[in-house]
């Protein structure tokens, strides 16, 4: 059946899948092997040289895996996508796969720290240069790009400062100049389909809203098959020059029967062959089951958070909320451009008193989780400044939009008035 039609509340549960071929059943398995038996040897011989696509061993694919990739890549409008073992993971091969060592790409400054210190520290190990740039001006990216500049790299709903970026603005600066945009979105899916607006690569820590209960870490790479990656052969030689890993491929022309999708089909044939990030069966499983739900949660989410900072906006010890769809200016226009259904589950505030008014909040919660994620269905909240931040200079705490009171919730799928009722009994003891 094909998916093209659908809405992608329906891709959510039936993408990639209508039952198991061997016993009917419709839940779909997980298919807990390393291996796979080769129906002769003539068949074993087209998997390896890739003249046929099928399954090897589980380092590379698993049929589990397989469903996930199909209806993350439904979900998204894109061609293809690679499942791996961690959102860290997706960001890395999204990286390695168009960059060696004297390659740059640019990045923007809003970015989990988790990735900033894989792109400032080792990729700099690696002679990868990241160039981070302001996103405020997409003008940035291009005055950042020279002709060693492989892609550019951002989050859709960077927090803290939860400022929406400006994907098509800078997808048109980079097809112009033939670098392709990779965008994290993994604090907005189904709200953001970055795809649409221009984006190559999208990716996923799959741990945050596609799993959505908190039980596994996962990360995905989706290809949007929308980047013409032998257009600009001279930027891309990993994709456009004979790989002396696999025979000399050209990726590029390798693919050619199977579609647009030099870019995914390298990183699994290669990255993942030689690094190994691979998922497990039982984690691409339960990513599966959690994105069946996730257009319900998403919506709940978005409300329970609308709900909570207009509680926030309200209260008299709080003197900022950060929401993107509280916010003025340019800031409105790129959530209302980006964000559809919702300004996504994460609500930043700032509380009189600073550091200790923050500490006292965390230490007050009862129903909110005290824990530095995001994305799960309970409610959970943190305080950056004596956690996630606290390595940081004051001044570099600021560049990040960190004040020593503020607090971030990642607004669960809870009924929203329990939710506020625990937040204004934790501001009461502030
Ligand atoms: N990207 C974003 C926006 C994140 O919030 C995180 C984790 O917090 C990651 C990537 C890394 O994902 P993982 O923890 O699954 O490796």
């Amino acid at each position: 059946m094909s998916n093209a039609k659908l809405h992608p509340d329906t891709i959510a549960v039936h993408g990639g899948w209508r039952a198991d071929p061997a016993t009917g059943a419709v839940a779909v398995p997980i298919y807990q092997t390393t291996s796979y038996q080769f129906r002769d040897t003539a068949h074993a011989a087209n998997l390896f040289a890739l003249k046929e696509l099928g399954n090897i061993y589980t380092r590379l694919m698993n049929p589990t895996q397989d469903v996930l990739e199909n209806r993350l890549a439904q979900l998204e409008g894109g061609v293809a996508a690679l499942a791996l073992a961690s959102g860290q993971a997706a960001s890395t091969y999204a990286i390695l796969n168009l960059c060696s060592a004297g390659d740059n790409f640019v990045a923007s400054t809003d970015l989990y720290g988790g990735t900033w210190n894989l792109f400032a520290n080792t990729f700099k190990q690696l002679g990868i240069e990241a160039r981070f740039v302001d996103p405020a001006d997409p003008e940035n990216f291009a005055r950042a790009t020279d002709d060693k500049t492989r892609c550019y790299y951002a989050e859709t709903l960077p927090n803290p400062k939860l400022e929406v970026f400006p994907i098509a603005e800078v997808a048109k600066i980079g097809r112009k100049l033939g670098v392709p945009l990779i965008m994290d979105n993994t604090s907005a899916p189904l709200i953001c389909r970055p795809l649409e607006h221009g984006a190559a690569i999208v990716m996923y820590s799959t741990t945050k809203y596609l799993g959505g209960h908190g039980t596994s870490i996962g990360g995905a790479v989706i290809d949007g098959g929308n980047f013409d990656w032998e257009a600009n052969a001279k930027r891309f030689p990993l994709l456009n020059q004979p790989d002396p890993s696999y025979h000399g491929a050209v990726w590029v022309e390798a693919v050619k029967p199977l579609g647009p999708i030099a870019y995914i089909l390298r990183m699994r044939v290669t990255l993942l062959r030689d690094m190994g990030a691979a998922t497990t069966p039982f984690n691409a499983f339960q990513a599966i089951q959690g994105v069946e739900t996730a257009p319900l949660r998403m919506r709940r989410h978005c409300d329970n958070a609308a709900a909570i900072a207009g509680f926030l906006a309200k209260h008299p010890k709080v003197t900022k909320v950060i929401y993107p769809g509280r916010m003025s200016g340019e800031p409105r226009r790129r959530a209302d451009a980006y964000l559809k259904g919702g300004f996504g589950a994460l609500v930043g505030f700032e509380l009189k008193g600073g550091v200790e008014a923050g500490k006292r909040f965390i230490d007050g919660l009862k129903l909110l989780y005290h824990v530095a994620n995001i994305g799960d269905a309970r409610s959970l909240a943190i305080h950056p400044a004596s956690t996630t931040h606290s390595q940081l200079s004051a001044a570099d705490q600021r560049a990040a939009g960190v004040t020593p009171g503020y607090v971030r919730l990642a607004i669960g799928i809870e009924h929203a008035a329990d939710i506020e009722a625990d937040i204004a009994q934790a501001l009461d003891k502030v």
